[in-house]
This record gives C-alpha cells, structure tokens and sequence, in this order.
C-alpha cells in the first residue's frame, strides 16, 4: 500500500517545532504527494492552540509561498479542532470552517469549554474514570456524545486519535463517521488503536487515515506504524483515505 499524504501535521502556529515551509520540504524530500498543515485550534491552553482565528490567514498565505518553492506538493490548510461542549461546539467559527481544505476535529486535554459544566463533566469523567465503573461508564458516554454531536454538525474530514485518553463508543463514532464522510483516524504518534478497534470500526463502514500528527519536520509521513497496524486488522487501500 502508498501512502500518498499527510493529512495532519503541526507548525510552530500551535505546538509543532517547524515552519510551514520546514514541513511541505520534509513532504517534497519524501515524496508525498499531498500535506495537510493542521494546527491545534485556540480553545486549547498553555500556548498549545493558535493564539486565534487569524492565524490561519497567515497559515494560507506561509502555504502559498510553500507551495511555489515546492510546486509538486499539493499544500492544504486545516485545523485540529477541539470539541468545546456536549452539544458538539468546536473552536472554529463557520466563516473560518468555508476558508479550510481540511477539518479535523479531535478530544484533547486542557481545552477551555464553552461552559464550565461541560468541562467539568467531561474532565471530571476523564480524571477520575478510574474510580468507580459508573464514572466509567459516565466518561465513555459523554466523550462518544460530544465526539458523534461534533461529526454531525459539522463537515469534519477526519477524528484524530478517537479513543485516545478520552475512552469513546468505537462503535457508535464510528457509525455516526461513515454516514457523514468523516474517516477515522490510525494517529502513528499516539498508537493508540488497536487491530480489534480497527476492526470494529471498520464493521460500521467507516474509512481510516493514516497521519503522522508530526509536531517535528522529521516525523512528517511517519506511517509505518499506522500501515503495519491497518495490514494486521486486514485494511485494503481502498479504506484508507490517503492509500492507494
Ligand atoms: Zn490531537
Ligand atoms: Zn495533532
């Protein structure tokens, strides 16, 4: 299987160590054939998230000088939103949603929410899940509500790490993605999913993307975990959205 792009990769606009230009020379160097420049949204704290919206102007137009030094790249502009809310709210105005190639929609920690119950519920439930199985249970729920809430509302090409410290329904999130478009993803930095995850998605006719979330030029097209895992849990080309 070739794997022909990255759609989910950092910069120093969030937390990422490279430019814009550092990343797509790392896609060009290895030669992939797309990259998808999607830093972290702004609702997440203690500088990991772009300072604001407007970043992402700046972002378009670092992609567009990019893009002319590397004219074989196809350079496409996203974000790593973050879920604010139950009810599926994410940090990124519509306005700005129509100016994105990409909308990747992930749970992340520290993200400030849009009402503070809902972040005390969901971090509540994070944190101490491993107290009681009903806390469990809470937790699963409602990071599966938020996550399904989000797919269903807006157009969201892919769910990074779904599973990830947050436990999640695969199998609902999964569902609720294949009727909307939205592939899962296999994050190749987290490894967190598991070959019987994969299949359970899988089963629900969802599609995955294999991405690097590289937060350093060099990891950029980092997909032999992903491509090793998707061979295991028996993935064919056609499944997988950056494959071929
Ligand atoms: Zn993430
Ligand atoms: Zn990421």
């Amino acid at each position: 299987m070739e794997l022909f792009a990255d759609y989910h990769t950092h910069t120093r606009h969030s937390h990422g160590k490279g430019t814009v230009l550092d990343n797509v020379a790392r896609a060009a160097q290895i030669g992939l054939e797309e990259i998808a420049i999607t830093d972290h949204g702004p609702r997440h704290m203690l500088g990991i998230g772009i300072r604001s919206l407007a970043v992402l102007d700046k972002t378009r137009s670092e992609i567009e000088a990019a893009a002319a030094v590397y004219p074989h790249v196809k350079v496409k502009l996203g974000v790593e939103a973050n879920v604010t809310s139950i009810r599926g709210d994410i940090d990124v105005a519509p306005e700005y949603i129509e100016k994105l190639d990409l909308l990747l929609v992930g749970l992340h920690l520290m993200v400030k929410p849009e009402q503070w119950l809902d972040g005390l519920n969901r971090a509540a439930a994070h944190f101490l899940r491993g107290l009681t199985p009903g806390l469990k249970r809470k937790a699963r729920l409602l990071n599966t509500e938020a996550l399904v809430n989000a797919v269903n509302r807006h157009p969201i090409q892919i769910v990074t790490h779904p599973g990830h410290r947050f436990d999640i329904d695969t199998r609902a999130l999964a569902r609720a993605c294949a009727a909307r478009g939205a592939a899962f993803e296999i994050n190749t930095s987290h490894q967190h999913m598991t070959v019987s995850l994969i299949k359970t998605a899988a089963n629900e006719g969802v599609k995955f993307a294999i991405s690097s979330d590289a937060h350093q030029p060099s990891r950029v097209g980092d997909f032999a975990y992903g491509v090793w895992l998707a061979g295991q849990a028996g993935l064919t080309p056609e499944m997988i959205v950056n494959a071929r």
